[in-house]
């Protein structure tokens, strides 16, 4: 007989709160019922409050934190935040997500609809959107949620009700563009990948994974050939949650050597204390443009043991980064003496997640500052096409840079390996079976790549393309040149 392993603390965990999930799905199908009992039983606890007030306040808010914990739990699978949103994320709670996120779904989404990160779980927050759909005060849950105040963790948020101060903080929508909004301040001069996107040429950026070296000219030398033929290039940071030569470091030397490279920022592995002084830090070495994403999880990565941050989510860091640079201020308040001049972009997963959910996600992010988006691969132009009409419907296209992401295959099995096991990646059939066919297929595969990015080029609205070719430099040469790319900029 097999002897059977003793289980993990995680894997405790997860068997403890299974039940907790069914009940939490129990709750998002009935979420209207239950937010009209939940209106009537914060109405009565507001209707208490001044004899609630009347009691020593320790022993309230002992009283009703275990309670909360109790009821909530069962209910909703709530972790206590203290700081409710359960009303405006469709009764499913944001907490019982993985990375904790404010304003999900992640992009890491499975096609099943489940985690990325427990496979066994139903994204919370596709939940949420289901749950919203439903709820009366649903619209709420388009607005973009403020990080976590983590010193509430574990307290009552009826207590809130009764102190007057229950509704989840929010972040204000970004009013203008770059420092001009400060009073008195000149606009500082756009750099040279915002000045392309301005002026209405299609770009093309490319995905740079720096070699692991100490060595800065190797660094350059391997960025080089990508940069003679792209716009900019976005330098990754920790891809794949790997351990990997910073990006600020090999943005710093690019931006030395005259270029206008992205910088990548990920929320997986800082917190917002250090990823504020990064970006002020980045800012002073010359560095504009920065790509805020929240992060695949650790899972994947090369230190599965490490602890994943997420103190922020991809929405909040931008809303963080907008502060710094139109406020002159950090988000603690402390002045800066000169704000960072930057150009922040966000991304989009358009096969991930439903276009339903994806477009007001990304007008989440369009809200809170993002002013240039790029995509995960795009293999499917018709199904692409449909996800961008919509984006387009909501009068978004005219509110930022929309850059798509593109790739060679490299043959037909890692084609449908990436179709399996890589979020948001659709690959129709025809195309796996041209590469099939293929006498070369990795020629093949980046002719395939040069068509997509033809068609893209003349769809109207789209400002570029962003070519992800993982340490293969020659073949975005390649990319480019098949699809005419070089005649389109110089003419257009
Ligand atoms: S898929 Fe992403 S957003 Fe959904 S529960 Fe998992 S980590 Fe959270």
């Amino acid at each position: 007989m097999a002897s059977m392993a003793p289980r993990t603390s995680l894997e405790n965990d997860r068997v403890r709160t299974r039940p907790r999930r069914s009940a939490r799905r129990w709750s998002v199908r009935h979420s209207r019922l239950l937010e009209a009992v939940y209106d009537g039983f914060s109405w009565a606890l507001e209707g208490l409050a001044p004899v609630a007030r009347a009691l020593p306040p320790r022993a309230l808010e002992a009283a009703f934190a275990a309670t909360e914990a109790g009821v909530k739990g069962v209910l909703f699978d709530c972790r206590m935040c203290g700081q409710c949103s359960l009303g405006a994320t469709g009764l499913s709670c944001a907490m019982s997500c993985p990375k904790t996120l404010r304003n999900g779904p992640c992009g890491g989404v499975r096609p099943d609809g489940y985690c990325e990160i427990e496979p066994e779980m139903p994204c919370v927050w596709l939940d949420a959107w289901h749950g919203a759909k439903s709820m009366r005060g649903g619209a709420a849950i388009e607005m973009a949620f403020a990080p976590l105040d983590h010193r509430r963790h574990g307290r009552s948020s009826w207590m809130a009700v009764i102190e007057g101060d229950a509704a989840p903080r929010t972040l204000a929508p970004a009013r203008g563009d770059q420092a001009a909004a400060r009073v008195g301040a000149a606009a500082p001069a756009p750099g040279a990948l915002e000045r392309q996107l301005r002026s209405g040429r299609f770009c093309i950026t490319a995905e740079f994974n720096p070699p692991d070296t100490a060595d800065a000219d190797a660094i350059c030398a391997r960025a080089k050939p990508l940069l003679e033929v792209c716009d900019s290039v976005n330098v990754t940071d920790g891809a794949g949650a790997n351990t990997h030569i910073s990006s600020i470091a090999v943005c710093a030397l690019l931006a030395r050597a005259g270029y206008d490279p992205v910088m990548q920022v990920s929320c997986r592995d800082r917190n917002r204390i250090a990823i504020q002084g990064d970006v002020l830090g980045a800012a002073a070495l010359g560095i504009r443009n920065v790509l805020c994403l929240t992060g695949d999880g650790i899972g994947g990565g090369d230190q599965p043991e490490a602890k994943p941050v997420f103190d922020l989510d991809c929405t909040s860091l931008l809303a963080t980064l907008r502060t710094l640079r139109d406020e002159s201020r950090f988000l603690s308040g402390t002045r800066i003496d000169r704000a960072p001049a930057l150009f922040l972009g966000a991304t989009a997963n358009p096969f991930a997640v439903p276009a339903e959910v994806e477009v007001p996600r990304l007008a989440k992010k369009i809200d809170a500052g993002a002013r240039f988006i790029q995509t995960q691969f795009c293999f499917d132009v018709e199904a692409f096409r449909e996800f961008f009409a919509r984006f387009r419907d909501r009068g978004l296209d005219e509110r930022c840079h929309f850059m798509v992401g593109v790739g060679p295959l490299a043959s037909a099995r890692a084609a449908r390996w990436m179709r399996s096991n890589i979020a948001g990646i659709r690959i129709p059939d025809a195309v796996i079976a041209r590469l099939e066919r293929a006498a070369d297929a990795r020629r093949e595969g980046r002719r395939i790549c040069a068509e997509i990015v033809q068609q893209l080029a003349e769809m109207p609205g789209l400002a570029g393309v962003h070519i992800m070719a993982f340490r293969q430099e020659d073949a975005v040469r390649d990319i480019v040149e098949d699809a005419g790319l070089r005649r389109l900029t110089a003419t257009a």
